[in-house]
């Protein structure tokens, strides 16, 4: 079997094979850090993430890049209004790039909770303006771009005869229900900016030829994928909001820029659903993963996305997810009670109902990363395994732990128990318990000294005491 992929450009599934054998060059937008990531986030990395773990069971070479845009991402995708970055930094009333660089931590920190591998490279748009520019000045030069006398720089979208190849949208039709700014200086509504003047009180500003601004938002993912993974690559991934513009806008410049075809495959998951309408952000109806991990173990949530194919909508609710961690649980239970009849100890598959399930698996995983199915072939699997441990074979456990492992890692699922894992954050919330209790009777003495004394030493350590007034 062979791993077939939906080519969003074709609109089939095509065999996958990489340009250079044995090298899998791979480019995901990744998120704009202008506040706290939301379930959008999670669906849209770990549906990757798989991805970038299956390449990787499969023996590829992966190259896996991923853009952080810290500045030129406004405010409805547009060309127009305030950057995202800067009107957060505004709320907060700190520098935008401590907005950029908080937002990020939180980022990685969630996603590590969800067992989402860090890409092989993390890029921010701010450190590579010089190569935009650069890019920027080859457009201009082959007449695809102007500079207005505003010192803007846009895309001449209509003299791109593919402009609409990814979404199917014709520029004739492309205007229905598109917001018109009269005021623009563009030569078409349609043109994109390359290149924003910096207009007063602009913080995020750099020297350019064409005066002293900033880069729009699409340039980025342009020029990132081009610096770490050439002209040419094999798979770009996205959410398929992320088709129009932006995509379409990546393709026009890259393939000017370069004189060559941009990428192979184009990959895009869909959204996350809230009662039927998107979930977003902007939209003001995002469920932050700060909420759900105060809620749900990490892993129900990373295993309630997977059950969805990355390319159907996934709708939400609290039932469906504690209902999906039941499940997890049931799994997880099976792993331990394996891996201890195992000793621990793997061995090679041959038992030939772990063979045919263990293939059943991986051939879903070949047909476009079919993770439902997959998960039904986890289910029959873990069914298959209580027996064994209900029969205590050590030696059919030794490959099912075997067979486990490799699920384990394709799917990104931790399946180590998890209360052995937090004692210490148990025993942690146990001694501050005793804490407050003794700062309590200090208190109820009026032995301020001491207890300002407990707390002060405990604001130190980074632990905030919220007395109630006595
Ligand atoms: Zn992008």
């Amino acid at each position: 079997m062979a791993l077939k992929i939906y080519n969003s450009f074709t609109k089939t599934k095509q065999e996958f094979k990489p340009l250079i054998p044995g090298l899998v060059r791979m480019y995901v937008c990744g998120p704009t850090v202008y506040g706290p990531p939301h379930l959008g986030h999670a669906r849209s990395y770990t549906d990757f993430d798989v991805v970038y773990r299956y390449f990787q069971y499969l023996g590829y070479k992966v190259k896996y890049v991923q853009n952080i845009t810290d500045v030129g991402h406004l405010v409805g995708d547009g060309d127009d209004g305030e950057d995202k970055i800067l009107r957060q930094a505004q709320k907060e009333q700190v520098d935008p790039y401590e907005i950029a660089y908080k937002y990020e931590t939180i980022y990685f920190d969630a996603m590590q909770k969800l067992n989402i591998l860090k890409p092989s490279i993390s890029a921010r748009a701010t450190g590579f303006i010089p190569e935009m520019i650069d890019m920027i000045e080859k457009l201009i030069a082959k007449g695809y771009a102007y500079v207005t006398k505003n010192g803007n720089v846009y895309y001449r979208v209509h003299k791109f005869g593919s402009y609409g190849q990814l979404s199917n949208r014709k520029l004739e039709n492309s205007l229905s229900g598109e917001r018109i700014d009269v005021a623009s200086d563009k030569e078409n509504p349609e043109d994109f900016a390359l290149w924003k003047t910096a207009e007063g009180g602009h913080i995020m500003k750099w020297k350019s030829p064409w005066g002293e601004g900033y880069p729009g938002w699409h340039i980025e993912c342009s020029t990132l994928s081009k610096k770490f993974l050439g002209e040419t690559f094999d798979i770009h991934g996205g959410g398929i909001d992320n088709i129009f513009p932006h995509h379409e806008c990546e393709c026009a410049q890259s393939e000017i820029a370069n004189g060559k075809r941009f990428v192979n495959f184009f990959m895009h998951n869909n959204l996350v659903t809230i009662n039927g309408t998107k979930m977003g952000k902007s939209l003001g109806n995002a469920l932050t993963l700060e909420q759900l991990f105060n809620e749900f173990d990490p892993m129900y949530i990373r295993y309630y996305i997977i059950q969805f194919h990355y390319r159907s909508p996934m709708g939400i609710s609290e039932d469906a997810i504690a209902k999906a961690g039941e499940q997890f649980e049931k799994i997880r239970e099976t792993y331990n009670q394996i891996k201890e009849l195992a000793g621990g100890k793997t061995a090679q598959i041959k038992s030939g109902e772990i063979l045919e399930i263990f293939n059943n698996f991986i051939a879903a995983m070949d047909e476009d990363f079919n993770t439902p199915l997959a998960i039904s072939e986890l289910l029959k699997f873990t069914k298959f395994a209580s027996q064994v441990v209900q029969n205590k074979d050590a030696k059919v456990a030794s490959e099912l732990l075997e067979a486990f492992g490799k699920i384990s890692f394709i799917l990104g699922l931790d399946f180590e128990d998890k209360k052995q894992k937090t004692n210490d954050n148990g025993n942690e919330e146990k001694l501050l318990a005793i804490i407050a209790d003794v700062r309590n009777k200090l208190r109820a003495e009026k032995n301020y000294a001491a207890s300002d004394y407990i707390r002060d030493q405990l604001a130190t350590a980074g632990i905030v005491v919220n007395d109630k007034k006595v």
